[in-house]
């Protein structure tokens, strides 16, 4: 299937009427902010679908043209209104107010002022089309529509067929040209599926109307913040801010690190470079005071920006992001105790006295759960360190500490197989694998032995009191 992107308006407009080329005014604020309004129920979006991410995405498609000036911001979604100076507004039309025809995708509104476009409002296809953020070949991609789009409203026509520009149309090309400009992000008709990737065409068209004062203009490349916890990163100064070390890929003048709640500005960081030239930011504590997970962006000293969403937990309980390790011992603990967890299920479980719980069975040599132990061991360290999985429930919903801090005790008896000194000293030594980790907050105070065998029972006891307890199966 393909439809039409007719988009009369952008077109038409393309060129003022004396024949002068139009081009994006950088109104406002001197930045492309974009603005998704309200996305309507009858919105047919495939499950899963994310427009922030996707429109996130378009924007900086145009960005990373290195030898052009197109600095963007995605700020989040509105009411229904018309946008405003130095902003382009999407539109999702479920109804027939959609100004392209039943089979365009989408149509895009020029704002102009003179041979300037200062604001545009883009209608995209609702009724007719599905849509879909995942590069789905079955619907169409809202990234890609939004690219296009986006393109006319810097200034771009279609690279054929269109009248008002003159030039030919695309069914009468050579082959070979026409195969070429059907790779254009702004070619006049799409399929369903992604076509993201600006091609030379492209960006020698948005590096024609906008360029870079002195290229390369590099977008910055934000990879991530550490800690990723805000309440564990180094205070500067007690209660007035706290030191994050920002992780980026390419960022040669980097400026400001902003921090976004629901899109929203709460917080903004100072940068600046330690004795190794790791990339600082001074957040204030105020950023503490969010409830939920923020969006990090960073801005260079050009305007352009790269958004990291949920960048860093600010929460009293942060949640953690999972640290991947490629660390053999880590995923042999891993391995050892999902084993151990599922033998756990088995234990007996005796009521009376003060019981244990999260009860690790500590195998011998000789016993043949050790062997499977190995076995598991061996298939997973072989897999790329991202193969890690959650425990769950019966229900399958994944089953976490609510709290922070474990400590443990081991039963004194210890086992026959080892001496026990040695034993306790592994045992030790397991949790304290665990604790090097060193993107987690995870700690296991040590209690010391177990004396009474009276608490040598598995199993955890409601209104009871309760411990972690590492005893051998004898
Ligand atoms: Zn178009």
């Amino acid at each position: 299937m393909t439809v039409l992107l007719a988009v009369l308006l952008a077109f038409e407009t393309h060129l003022a009427p004396d024949g002068q080329i139009q081009r994006w005014s950088f109104a406002g604020d001197g930045l492309v902010t974009l603005r998704l309004i309200d996305p309507p129920a009858g919105l047919r979006l495939k499950p899963g679908g994310d427009l922030r991410a996707a429109l996130t995405m378009a924007a900086q498609a145009w960005q990373a043209v290195e030898s052009a000036h197109v600095p963007v911001r995605y700020l989040g979604t509105v009411h229904a209104r018309d946008p405003l100076a130095g902003e382009v507004l999407v539109r999702f039309e479920t109804g027939s107010e959609f100004p392209g025809g039943r089979d365009a995708a989408g149509s895009t509104k020029l704002f102009v002022s003179g041979h300037s476009i200062t604001a545009a409002l883009v209608h995209l296809n609702a009724a007719d089309f599905d849509w879909a953020t995942d590069g789905s070949t079955t619907a169409l991609d809202v990234q890609s529509l939004v690219e296009h789009e986006m393109g006319h409203a810097l200034g771009l026509a279609h690279p054929c067929g269109d009248l008002d520009t003159q030039t030919p149309s695309c069914a009468t090309l050579p082959s070979a040209t026409l195969q070429a400009l059907q790779q254009d992000v702004m070619y006049p008709s799409i399929a369903p599926g992604p076509r993201r990737t600006p091609s030379q065409d492209d960006r020698d068209g948005i590096t024609f109307l906008l360029p870079a004062a002195s290229p390369p203009e590099i977008a910055p490349e934000l990879t991530g913040l550490t800690p990723p916890c805000l309440e564990e990163a180094q205070e500067i100064g007690p209660g007035l801010a706290r030191s994050l070390i920002v992780e980026v890929g390419r960022a040669p003048d980097p400026a400001v690190l902003e921090l976004l709640s629901a899109d929203t500005l709460v917080a903004q960081a100072s940068l600046g470079r330690d004795d190794k030239g790791r990339l600082l930011a001074a957040v204030p504590a105020t950023a503490l005071h969010s409830i939920r997970p923020l969006d990090a962006r960073l801005v260079a000293q050009s305007g352009k920006a790269n958004v990291l969403f949920a960048a860093l937990d600010v929460a009293k309980s942060c949640t953690r992001h999972g640290c991947s390790s490629t660390s053999p011992s880590v995923l042999a603990l891993l391995s050892l105790a999902l084993l151990a967890l599922r033998n756990s299920k088995s234990a007996p479980r005796r009521r009376g006295g003060r019981g244990g719980f999260f009860s690790k069975k500590i195998f011998s040599p000789r016993s043949p759960r050790l062997r499977g132990a190995l076995v598991a061991l061996t298939f997973i360290t072989a897999l790329p360190a991202q193969a890690y999985k959650r425990s769950v429930n019966a229900g399958g919903v994944c089953v976490w500490w609510s709290t922070r801090g474990h400590p443990f005790q081991i039963d004194s008896q210890g086992t026959p197989d080892v001496p026990a000194a040695q034993a306790f000293t592994a045992i030790r030594k397991s949790f304290q694998t665990w604790a090097d980790v060193s993107c987690s907050d995870l700690a296991f105070p040590d209690q010391g032995l177990s004396m009474d065998p009276k608490d040598r029972v598995v199993g955890y006891f409601p209104g009871q009191y309760n411990r972690n307890l590492v005893l051998f199966r004898t």
